[in-house]
This record gives C-alpha cells, sequence and structure tokens, in this order.
C-alpha cells in the first residue's frame, strides 16, 4: 500500500448521498497522499537550507511551502495563515486548481522597506520573515529555476476615510495639507500585510521555553494537525493557521529610521465589536483613532506614524471567549465592576491574556525602528515588550478621559490598577468596586 513517495491509498470510503465531489476516497483513480511526517520526502537535495538570520538572503534560504511541488518544501506548515483552510475547500470544490501558481507581475511593494541591520539578527525577528516583500526580487533566480518561492509579505498604497478625523479637521486638530491629508480628509497610507513565518527555536527563546515543549503543544492543541512539529525536529520553520499583521504608515517611511524625526506608534489588537461596530464596552476604536490623528500630526510635522494592527481578537482568545466573558462580567453577583474585570475573564478562558507580547516588537524591527517619540499605547506588557528588545520609548500618550466611553470605564480603570500607564492615581479595591458597567437587557 505504499512506496518510496509516502502513501498509496486504494481503499474505498463511504461517499456521501448527493456528493458530487471527487476525493481521495471516492473515484476509481486512487490518488497519493504525501505524509510529509516522513522525512524521506525531505533528503531530496532539491530542497533548499534555510539559515534564519543571514543577511544575504539567498543564504538565508527562501521559505518555500507551497504544495505544488512537495520535494521543495523547507518549511512546517501552509501559506496565508488561516485562510489555508479556504484555499482547501476551494480545491476540494474545483475551482481552484491545486497546481496554480501566482503570477507576481505588478506586485511589488509601494514604497522600500528596509533592509536593516535587525533582519540579519536570529533573535529580533522571529515571527516572520523579513524579506517576505521582496520574493520576487531577492529570489529571482530560484524562481527562474522553478521554486515556487510566495511572498509572505504585500506592500500598497491606499487612500482611508475615518469620520472621527472629519471631526479632527473641523476642530483644527489635523489640517488638510493635501499630501498627508487630502481636501475633504482622505488620509494617504502605505499599508504592509505580513504573515506569519515563525522560526520555532526563536519563538521558543522569546518565550523562554524549550523548542521541544513548544514543538509538542503546538501539535497537540491543534488537534494533530502538524505531525512534523514532533516529528522533523531539522525543520525548523512552521508557518502557523493564525491571522497576521497589518501596518499603516503616514507620512514619509524614511522618517521611520531618521533619529531627527519624530515618530508615533500604536500597537493595537483587533477588537471587531469596537474597532468596526463601535461597541462601547471597551476603548479600542477611540484610542485606534487617537492613534491615527497622533500619527497625522507627527507625520505633519516632518515625522511619521505607524499604525500596527494585529489579528489577536479578544486577547487572542477569541470572540466567542470574548462574548461569553462579556455575559460573565454582567450577570455576575455585583453586576459588572472594575475589581471583577480579571477574573471573570479567567473563569472562562483560564488565563486574562494569550498575545504573547513578547513577539509583538518583531515588526517594529522590521521597519528599522529604534525609538519611538509617542508611544500611543497604555499598556505596560506592550511597553515592556518594546523596551526589553531594544526600542526606546520617549514619550507615552493615555487615551484621553473624554473620550473612553461609560461602559468603558470598567475595563480602563481595571487595566490602571493592574499596571496600565496612567498620568494620575489608580484606584483602590474599594474604589474599583464602584466602577460599574451597564447591566444586560434579559
Ligand atoms: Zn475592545
Amino acid at each position: 500500500m505504499t512506496d518510496s513517495n509516502g502513501f498509496h491509498l486504494a481503499a474505498k470510503a463511504p461517499t456521501p448521498p448527493g456528493t458530487k465531489l471527487k476525493s481521495a476516497f471516492s473515484g476509481a483513480q486512487p490518488r497519493h497522499i504525501v505524509l510529509t511526517s516522513h522525512s524521506n520526502r525531505f533528503s531530496s537535495s532539491a530542497a533548499l537550507p534555510i539559515q534564519w538570520g543571514k543577511a544575504d538572503p539567498l543564504e538565508r534560504g527562501p521559505i518555500i511551502a507551497t504544495v505544488t511541488d512537495p520535494v521543495h518544501r523547507n518549511v512546517i506548515g501552509a501559506h496565508s495563515g488561516s485562510y489555508a483552510v479556504y484555499r482547501a475547500l476551494a480545491v476540494a470544490s474545483g475551482v481552484l486548481q491545486p497546481d496554480h501558481r501566482p503570477d507576481l507581475t505588478n506586485t511589488a511593494p509601494t514604497v522600500p522597506i528596509g533592509p536593516y541591520s535587525s533582519w540579519a539578527d536570529p533573535n529580533k525577528i522571529v515571527s516572520f520573515d523579513p524579506f517576505g516583500a521582496l520574493v520576487s526580487e531577492v529570489f529571482r533566480p530560484l524562481l527562474d529555476q522553478a521554486y515556487d518561492i510566495r511572498p509572505t509579505i504585500a506592500i500598497t498604497q491606499a487612500h482611508i476615510q475615518l469620520p472621527e478625523l472629519q471631526t479632527a479637521i473641523r476642530q483644527g486638530l489635523i489640517q488638510e495639507d493635501g499630501v498627508i491629508v487630502k481636501p475633504g480628509g482622505d488620509l494617504v497610507v502605505n499599508k504592509a500585510a505580513i504573515e506569519p513565518v515563525w522560526y520555532l527555536p526563536g519563538v521558543a527563546a522569546r518565550l523562554g521555553v524549550d523548542e521541544e515543549e513548544i514543538r509538542y503543544a503546538l501539535f497537540e492543541q491543534t488537534g494533530g494537525m502538524f505531525p512534523e512539529l514532533v516529528t522533523r525536529p531539522d525543520l525548523k520553520i512552521f508557518l502557523p493557521p493564525i491571522g497576521g499583521i497589518t501596518v499603516y504608515i503616514l507620512g514619509d517611511v524614511a522618517a521611520i529610521t531618521d533619529p531627527n524625526r519624530p515618530l508615533a506608534v500604536r500597537v493595537h489588537d483587533e477588537c471587531n465589536g469596537s474597532d468596526v461596530f463601535g461597541s462601547d464596552i471597551c476603548t479600542c476604536r477611540p484610542y485606534l483613532v487617537h492613534g491615527v490623528e497622533a500619527c497625522v500630526q507627527t507625520a505633519q510635522v516632518g515625522g511619521a506614524g505607524v499604525i500596527v494592527y494585529f489579528r489577536k481578537e479578544g486577547r487572542a482568545l477569541g470572540e466567542v471567549t470574548k462574548f461569553l466573558v462579556y455575559n460573565a462580567r454582567k450577570r455576575q453577583q455585583g453586576g459588572d465592576r472594575a475589581d471583577a474585570y480579571f477574573s471573570r475573564t479567567e473563569c472562562v478562558a483560564g488565563v486574562q491574556d494569550m498575545r504573547f507580547q513578547e513577539l509583538m516588537p518583531d515588526v517594529l524591527h522590521w521597519l528599522g525602528i529604534t525609538q519611538i517619540d509617542r508611544f500611543i499605547s497604555m499598556s505596560d506588557m506592550k511597553y515592556n515588550a518594546i523596551v526589553n528588545s531594544g526600542i526606546k520609548i520617549v514619550e507615552r500618550v493615555p487615551i484621553p478621559e473624554d473620550l473612553i466611553p461609560a461602559d468603558a470605564k470598567v475595563e480602563i480603570e481595571a487595566k490602571k490598577a493592574a499596571g496600565y500607564y496612567s498620568e494620575h492615581q489608580t484606584l483602590s479595591p474599594e474604589g474599583l468596586a464602584r466602577v460599574k458597567g451597564r447591566k444586560l437587557v434579559d
């Protein structure tokens, strides 16, 4: 039943009534299933080695996660983060050819980023590929040899419109300068989308755990989805099925790395309920927009602004857990209040937070940042992670009091008491118990 290429499935499985899909288990033609956990698949010299942290991209080696030519694969996992699953559905339903290779004509970045010395340090960037946007350029000789190397970063340009900025223009807080802010209030930005590419020894070191521990936990907690995590310790790179990062750059990109020009940065973790739909239970959207305003102001005085948006919904616990916690908070005895804010999350999720800010500064090092003049965040975890990674922070900017929705007082006071940056004294346990949120209307 097996051959040197892996598995040869000839068994027939029951086909659900009404199904029209061809599968490995149904047609007359049996199909090869390549088990990547068989190391003999990779003994081929066609798989290029990766030396993480090398300055020369060809010496570093390309990330090859495509399944179009399995002998070239030199990593664990698949491209596109969680969207690999939709790609699988597209292939299964016959709308996407599994051997499709992207035509990368005209897809090059709109602005240049790097390379910087941080790219050549195996410990500075461990959670994505710094060369991810330059694939077509730096790996051209290998692409010409038919290696299917795909970008894991894309950089484009956009005009963005935020209703709050119209108000800021009317209030004279920002000006229409015709370059960064167009007449009518459109913001001109360059933005980068980044997919996760984990260098497992580096991720393990950042979290202070053994690489083997992290491999086993990843294998088990994904239901055994990636056997190579435990069978292929020689493969050091893992493309996890998680969301990525989007970076919004305002102003002159060259100002980001110029020590004589100011830089404003907000690092924001996704909160769909507030960011998109305007929920008033937290400060996410108002603080994000305040960050955009600070970025515009800093760009307009000759500097630059950077908003980094991480897909780590609900402190990376996910939205289902988040909504369960909202209910638990609002239905608990004594109602939603700041002194019980963190314990309700812990009751449901088992932890208060799973964002692991230790990996967050990578994106700042990719941008070549060494100093942040205005850091638009009160998070002590983000601040500590950035400063511990070697970036200087000059000023921390809290959210203005008048931008905090009434129902979000519970969250912000609880966070300040737990160590968030504040210019005022934090509340005592008795004071926190008096900060109450709205009840549910049952
Ligand atoms: Zn929020």
